[in-house]
């Protein structure tokens, strides 16, 4: 890169420091997102937020859950009552954390898990599939929840690696070759994914992450690469078969994606794992990727994080893929006065301009830009709506189909159902937990610890609320 896009550059990394400095007020960057994104010139800077659009989605109502909450048969309505009890407030909240490693197992399993989970095996994940495609999902994020992020579980990995290969043949492929067949346009089938959670693919994985780049950990550091590796190769190769038989397809037909863990994790050891990985599976002269990785925009440092990404990627010659959450860790990150937003707001307004400024580059470069794809994931109405939106602006087909929404299977239903109802929108999968039912069961425990302000938001007495009047309400589904 020259001396002078160097500095260019420069200006653009300061010039979103002081943005974040100020964060709260909106500024419109001199220089436009969609002006400056030449390869190898100065890359998209994040402080460039529509503020008219911002405003006019800002006003927009959450859709009220009755509308989906009358799709649902008396026994899912059962499940979801007993989560709004639970939820009722913070105290029952706490109460219902910790009694719940007692709850037997099978009782779990038939009262909550349907609603969260994908199942226990094949099978029962397939037909999570074709429950969701009833609904307009046509496709999943699967992830074999069996973790052991402590390190203290003494968990087969090899039986991890072996048995999402096995989900990919099993329940991805299945699930996308029967609705490419059918497709009018074979565009419209997002991609299937699979979830690979880096703690969860190498032994003694705090250390393994914390110490990536240490020669003392370079045999675990070898095995976590190799594990992604050998899934992300199968998808890579199914890729490329399927590309032949669709020669249409923009968008994957499947793609490997590394979840993001906490913020020392992550700059320890998964950054540099996403970056070896795109490396190898997302060449720039490929017209699809098969690998993404996750950025947490609730980290002070995310957007200048992914910034430089790019300005790496185009350097280097490979393509990003990007999942954009706002961070599941908040509770538990020890530093978090220091490294997390210092409010809501300022995570809103972080997820929503970063979501923005890849998108327009996606619409305006197509398959030629550096983000290969992105997933917006998230419950935020918002959010989705602004996505939503600017995926209705003319632009490449390419970078249309390259973007696609997630919420995880039972949460924001809400959200999901307006979205396909109300908006048509056919770009949208559900992340799908999956595995032995102890394991489900941690993954459910997590949800409530992790996700507690929002479901503390969605559920409780609102939710209980909405349940009544879907009972008891003559109107048909909005
Ligand atoms: C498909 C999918 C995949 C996911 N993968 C990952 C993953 O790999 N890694 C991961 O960490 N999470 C992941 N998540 C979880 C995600 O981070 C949570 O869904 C998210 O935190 C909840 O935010 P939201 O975007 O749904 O919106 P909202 O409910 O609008 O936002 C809630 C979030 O805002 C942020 N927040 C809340 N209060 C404050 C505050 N005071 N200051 C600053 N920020 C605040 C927190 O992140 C909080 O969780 C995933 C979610 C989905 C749907």
């Amino acid at each position: 890169m020259s001396l002078r896009s160097q500095l260019r550059t420069r200006s653009g990394l300061l010039r979103f420091s002081f943005a974040r400095s100020c964060i709260g007020r909106r500024f419109v960057s001199e220089t436009s997102s969609t002006k400056n994104t030449a390869a190898g010139a100065v890359p998209p800077v994040f402080d460039a937020p529509n503020k008219r659009l911002y405003s006019q989605i800002d006003q927009i109502q959450p859709p009220s859950s009755v509308g989906y909450l009358k799709t649902l048969s008396k026994k899912e309505l059962l499940s979801l009552a007993v989560i709004g009890c639970v939820t009722i407030n913070k105290l029952f909240l706490d109460v219902a954390i910790k009694v719940f490693p007692f709850v037997p197992t099978f009782l779990v399993k038939w009262l909550i898990s349907s609603l969260y989970c994908g199942g226990d095996n094949f099978s029962e994940v397939r037909e999570c599939g074709r429950n969701l495609q009833k609904r307009g999902i046509s496709n999943m994020m699967l992830s074999l929840t069996i973790e052991d992020a402590e390190g203290t579980k003494n968990i087969d990995i090899n039986h991890i690696v072996d048995e999402t290969i096995k989900s990919i043949h099993e329940v991805l492929k299945p699930n996308i070759l029967a609705q490419l067949d059918k497709a009018i346009d074979v565009n419209d089938i997002p991609p299937g994914y699979i979830a690979l959670k880096p703690s969860a693919l190498v032994s003694n994985p705090g250390h393994a992450l914390l110490h990536f780049k240490d020669e003392a950990w370079k045999s675990h550091r070898d095995q976590l690469i190799a594990n992604c590796s050998a899934i992300t190769q199968v998808i890579y190769d199914l890729n490329q078969e399927l590309l032949k038989k669709y020669p249409s397809r923009k968008t994957p037909f499947f793609v490997s994606t590394i979840d993001a863990e906490k913020y020392d994790l992550q700059n320890g050891g998964v950054y540099e794992l996403q970056r070896l990985l795109f490396k190898k599976f997302n060449p720039k002269d490929s017209p699809i990727i098969s690998c993404i990785g996750t950025w947490q925009l609730y980290l002070r440092d995310s957007a200048s994080q992914l910034q430089a990404e790019y300005v790496r990627a185009e350097k280097e010659g490979y393509k990003l893929g990007v999942k954009l959450v706002r961070g599941a860790y908040i509770h538990s990150e020890a530093k978090r006065d220091t490294i997390i937003q210092p409010t809501k707001e300022a995570s809103d307004l972080n997820y929503n301009n970063v979501m923005t400024t890849v998108i327009e580059n996606l619409l305006e470069k197509g398959s030629k830009s550096t983000y290969g794809h992105l997933v917006v994931a998230s419950h935020n109405y918002h959010s989705q709506m602004l996505a939503t939106n600017l995926l209705k602006k003319a632009g490449s087909q390419a970078g249309k189909s390259n973007v696609v929404l997630a919420q995880l299977l039972g949460m924001a239903d809400n959200v999901t159902y307006d979205l396909i109802k109300n908006h048509h929108v056919k770009n949208i999968i559900k992340y799908v937990p999956w595995g032995p039912p102890l394991e489900t069961k941690d993954y459910l425990l997590r949800r409530l610890q992790e996700n507690g302000d929002a479901v503390r938001a969605d559920n409780g007495l609102p939710l209980l609320k909405s349940i009544f009047k879907s009972l008891f309400s003559m109107e048909p589904p909005k």
